[in-house]
C-alpha cells in the first residue's frame, strides 16, 4: 500500500489513485457515474484494499450487517485504507467500534421522527427539514441518520404531503433539504422538489445539505449548477471534517457551485481521532477559508449508536474553541453546538470571556484569548440612574428585579488573571 502523508496546511493531498486503482483513465475517473458505480460497497471489495484477517472479516460483517457501507474510489484514494487510524479511513470504513458500541446510543437521538409525516422535522418556528432520500455518495461512519441508510433501500418519500404541510404552515421561511444527500438524486428529480418548495410563496430561502462536494466532487458540474441557480435565493451546507478533504477537487466543485451564487456553509463533525486536536482543525477551517468556504458550525457527535467511539468530551470542543478564537482570524471560527438529544435543538457553546456583569451597574469584566483582564462599562443611558440620596423617612427605592448579575468564575483558565474591581473612572486596559 501507498504511503503518503499530507501537509495538513500547505499542500492538498497526493491522490493514491495510481497505486489503488491503476489504469482507470481521467475520462472515467473524473465522470460522477463512473464514481458511483464503482464505489466500494462490500467487504469483498474493500479485502482488494485492505488486509481482512479471518477474525477480522468476521468481525466486520457484523458491522456491515447492521450500518451500510459506501465509499467512492476518490475518497477511497484520499486515506490510507490499511490505516484503521487514518482520519478519512476512520469517517468513511466500517470498524469493529460499530458493533462494539451498537447498543450504546440512540437510532434517533435528535427526535426527527416525529411529525406524523415521514421525513419531514418542524422543530423551530420558521424552519422545517425535509430528508427526501436515504442514498449518499459515502455513508459516514458517523453519521445521525444510520437508522435511514437500510443496504439497498431507497425511503419512500411523500412530496405531496411535505410540500402541503409547507403550504399550510405560513410562519416557514426557511426550508432545509437533506436526506441522504439531495445532490445523489438525479438532477431532474432535485429540480422537481426544489421548484415545488419554490413555488411556495411564503418560503424565502431553501437550504441543501450535502457532503457530495467532499466526497464526489465530480458531482457538481455545469448542468447541477444552472439549474440550482434557477432557485436562489438558494443556500448549500457542506461538511468537510479533515483539511486532507480540501483538495483540487473539492476546491474545482466548490467554486462552481459560488459562481452560480450559492453560498457555501460548512458544518463540520468534532470527530475523536479524526479532528479533535487544534493543529488538525486549525488546518481544516484555514482550507475551507482558501476554498471561500465558510466554517459555520463544529457540531458535538450525536450520540448516536454505533458511533460512541467518535464521540468526545464537551470540555474537549470548549478547549478546542479556545485554541482557535483571537489566535486565527474570527472569520474561520465556526460555533461549536451541541443538538440536544430528546429534540431540544441546537445549544452555542464555548469559552466563556465575560467574567463578571453587573446590569445594574452597568459594569463587566471580560478577559481576552490571552487571559489578560479588561474591565468595560455599558453606555449610561442604558444603565440604572443613579437613586438621589433618600431622606430616612422616605421608603426605599425600588430595585429592579430584572437586572443581571453574571459571575463566571469557572471558566477561567488557569493563566488567566484575577477580575479587577470596576469603576466607570478604570482605565481602558488593566493588562499588563
Ligand atoms: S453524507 Fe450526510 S446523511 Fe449521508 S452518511 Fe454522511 S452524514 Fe449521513
Amino acid at each position: 500500500m501507498l504511503l503518503v502523508s499530507a501537509d495538513q496546511d500547505n499542500e492538498p493531498p497526493l491522490l493514491r489513485r495510481e497505486s489503488l486503482f491503476p489504469g482507470v483513465p481521467d475520462e472515467d475517473w473524473n465522470d460522477w457515474h463512473w464514481q458511483f458505480r464503482n464505489r466500494i460497497t462490500s467487504l469483498p471489495q474493500l479485502a482488494r484494499f485492505v488486509s481482512l484477517p479471518t477474525a477480522r472479516l468476521q468481525q466486520l460483517q457484523e458491522v456491515t450487517r447492521n450500518f451500510r457501507f459506501g465509499i467512492t474510489p476518490y475518497y477511497l484514494c484520499l486515506s490510507d485504507p490499511a490505516d484503521p487510524h487514518d482520519p478519512i479511513a476512520r469517517q468513511s470504513l466500517p470498524a469493529i467500534e460499530e458493533y462494539l458500541y451498537r447498543n450504546t446510543g440512540e437510532d434517533d437521538p435528535l427526535h426527527e421522527e416525529h411529525s406524523g409525516i415521514p421525513g419531514l422535522t418542524h422543530r423551530y418556528p420558521d424552519r422545517v427539514l425535509l430528508v427526501i432520500s436515504n442514498t449518499c455518495a459515502m455513508y459516514c461512519r458517523h453519521c445521525t441518520r444510520k437508522r435511514i441508510m437500510g443496504e439497498g433501500a431507497v425511503r419512500p418519500v411523500d412530496l405531496d404531503r411535505m410540500i402541503d404541510y409547507i403550504k399550510s404552515h405560513t410562519e416557514i421561511r426557511d426550508v432545509i433539504v437533506s436526506g441522504g444527500d439531495p445532490l445523489m438524486l438525479s438532477t431532474s428529480r432535485l429540480e422537481e422538489v426544489l421548484s415545488r418548495v419554490r413555488a411556495i410563496p411564503h418560503v424565502q430561502i431553501i437550504r441543501i445539505g450535502s457532503r457530495v462536494p467532499c466526497v464526489l466532487p465530480q458531482r457538481i458540474d455545469a448542468e447541477l449548477c444552472g439549474m440550482l441557480s434557477k432557485y436562489h435565493p438558494l443556500w448549500i451546507n457542506v461538511q468537510f471534517n479533515h483539511p486532507r478533504e480540501c483538495t483540487p477537487e473539492a476546491t474545482r466543485a466548490c467554486d462552481m457551485l459560488l459562481r452560480a451564487g450559492i453560498p457555501l456553509n460548512n458544518q463540520s463533525v468534532l470527530l475523536r481521532g479524526v479532528n479533535d486536536d487544534a493543529e488538525t482543525m486549525r488546518a481544516l477551517i484555514h482550507g475551507l477559508l482558501r476554498m471561500r468556504v465558510r466554517p459555520y458550525y463544529l457540531f458535538q457527535c450525536d450520540p448516536v449508536r454505533g458511533s460512541e467511539h467518535f464521540r468526545t468530551s464537551i470540555a474537549k470542543g470548549i478547549s478546542l474553541l479556545e485554541q482557535l478564537r483571537g489566535h486565527t482570524s474570527g472569520l474561520s471560527v465556526p460555533t461549536y453546538v451541541i443538538d440536544l438529544p430528546g429534540g431540544g435543538g441546537k445549544v452555542p457553546v464555548g469559552p466563556e470571556y465575560l467574567m463578571h456583569y453587573d446590569e445594574r451597574a452597568g459594569t463587566a469584566v471580560l478577559r481576552n484569548f490571552q487571559g489578560r483582564v479588561f474591565p468595560y462599562v455599558d453606555p449610561s443611558h442604558d444603565r440604572e440612574p443613579e437613586a438621589p440620596s433618600q431622606d430616612a423617612s422616605e421608603p426605599p427605592a425600588p430595585v429592579r428585579d430584572d437586572s443581571t448579575v453574571v459571575q463566571v468564575q469557572g471558566a477561567l483558565p488557569a493563566h488567566a488573571g484575577e477580575p479587577v474591581s470596576v469603576s466607570e473612572s478604570a482605565p481602558a486596559s488593566v493588562a499588563p
